[in-house]
């Protein structure tokens, strides 16, 4: 029985998760759950899961989550220190870090701190801290293994391989809702245009990313930092199909792919199995329907985000940690129709060029830097509107 807490249960991956464990409860077990808002839902997972103990970060809903769990053997907590006491909880193997954004890395280090198993979706941690989470997992004694799709599939094309033999990572991403719409003039999209995503169903703030293609900014410098790889040997193309997950090319020039449906469980059920896979976990892929696979290469002039992400590893140190802090401040304002579209790129390159260049190699300094660069995107923003 793996014994298992989801940091941010609440959300898109956090339910995957629940829904392969409710059908696998023979094998997997919750001991502890996290939630930011959606306290009535984390009431329900907590009645349905019994864990061990449960975790609101805000501390204001504290006692209306008791009040909504009423008679509970789970200890309820609040705050970072509650969502931390889940990450590192004795009776707990692995953790899922689901959390989104920022959020995730205090809870998702000290899980690493405490030589956890990790479940890694929340890609956020590795791009504001790459070097300090590998560095504490290392010696914390825990694994790290990937759940966002692409680190997913080349973590499988890797199995067996020697990391010398690797000349390119080639990670897929599907373009996002514009790649298909080359007409649409990117200065007017609305933010509904910007959530419909053609292949996922994801929370809103990465279906913003995919559309930008900062998701895959990001995936870049996660690959770099998982699989250590430089920025040279990781190429992105656009498939618009979602059916290729990524490849991995080696030095006798032949590709491995890893290829599935759409659909997240498929990535959660390897790494909460792993080494084992899971029975079922996913519709199978059926190639006779999807009939044809699409490359294209990506335009980073239309989407200059990518190439930031790029930027961000090249130049390294405090860098990545400066491009997420300023997108999900963008992020955040276009959702709240504060910018347009276009804009998102435009604040995060101005404030990629404010930055001093330090490298921060504490927790403390990592927080630092990502509160300089909110601030500086805050007051880029302001100026906008
Ligand atoms: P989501 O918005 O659906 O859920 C986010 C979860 O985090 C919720 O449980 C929420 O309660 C919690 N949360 C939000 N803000 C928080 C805060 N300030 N403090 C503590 N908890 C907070 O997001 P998602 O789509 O499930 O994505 C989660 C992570 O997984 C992200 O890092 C994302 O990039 C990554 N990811 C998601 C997908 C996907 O298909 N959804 C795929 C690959 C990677
Ligand atoms: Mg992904």
């Amino acid at each position: 029985m793996k014994t298992l807490s989801i940091l941010g249960a609440t959300g898109s991956i956090g339910r995957s998760t629940c829904d392969l464990i409710r059908r696998n409860r023979e094998r997997f077990t919750v001991r502890g759950l996290t939630a930011h808002r959606r306290i009535d839902l984390l009431a329900e997972q907590i009645r349905e899961f019994q864990p061990a103990v449960a975790a609101v970060s805000d501390p204001a809903l504290l006692p209306e989550l008791r009040a909504l769990v009423g008679r509970t053997s789970t200890e309820l907590l609040a705050g970072e220190e509650g969502l931390c006491a889940v990450a590192t909880h004795d009776e707990v193997e692995m953790v899922v870090a689901a959390i989104v954004g920022a959020a995730g890395l205090v809870p998702t280090l000290a899980a690493a701190r405490a030589g956890k198993t990790i479940g890694l979706a929340n890609k956020e941690t590795l791009v504001m801290a790459g070097n300090l989470f590998v560095g504490e997992l290392h010696a914390g004694g825990g694994r790290l293994l990937p759940i966002d799709s692409e680190h997913s599939a080349i973590f499988q094309c890797l199995a067996g391989q020697r990391h010398d033999d690797v000349r390119r990572i080639i990670l897929t991403a599907s373009g996002g809702p514009f790649f298909a719409r080359p007409e649409e003039d990117l200065r007017r999209v609305t933010r509904e245009q910007a959530l419909d995503h053609p292949n996922w169903s994801m929370g809103a703030k990465i279906t913003i990313d995919s559309a930008t293609l900062m998701n895959k900014g990001l995936e870049v410098i996660e690959a770099h930092f998982l699989f250590a790889h430089g920025a040279e040997a990781i190429e992105v193309v656009i498939h618009p199909q979602s059916i290729v997950h990524s490849l991995v090319e080696f030095c006798d020039g032949q590709l491995i792919a890893q290829l599935g449906m759409p659909d997240m469980r498929g990535p959660i059920a390897y790494a909460l199995a792993y080494p084992e896979r899971l029975a079922d976990a996913m519709r199978p892929l059926d190639l006779l329907a999807i009939g044809r696979l699409d490359f294209h290469p990506p335009d980073l002039e239309r989407f200059p985000c990518l190439r930031l992400g790029y930027q961000a590893l090249q130049e390294g140190g405090g860098l990545p940690c400066v491009l997420n802090a300023a997108n999900e401040e963008a992020v955040a304002a276009f959702l709240a129709g504060r910018i347009p579209f276009a804009a998102i790129a435009e604040v995060i390159e101005e404030v990629m060029a404010d930055h001093d260049g330090g490298d921060p190699t504490s927790l403390p300094e990592v927080l630092a830097v990502d509160e300089w660069a909110r601030r500086a995107a805050r007051g880029r923003l302001a100026a906008r509107v």
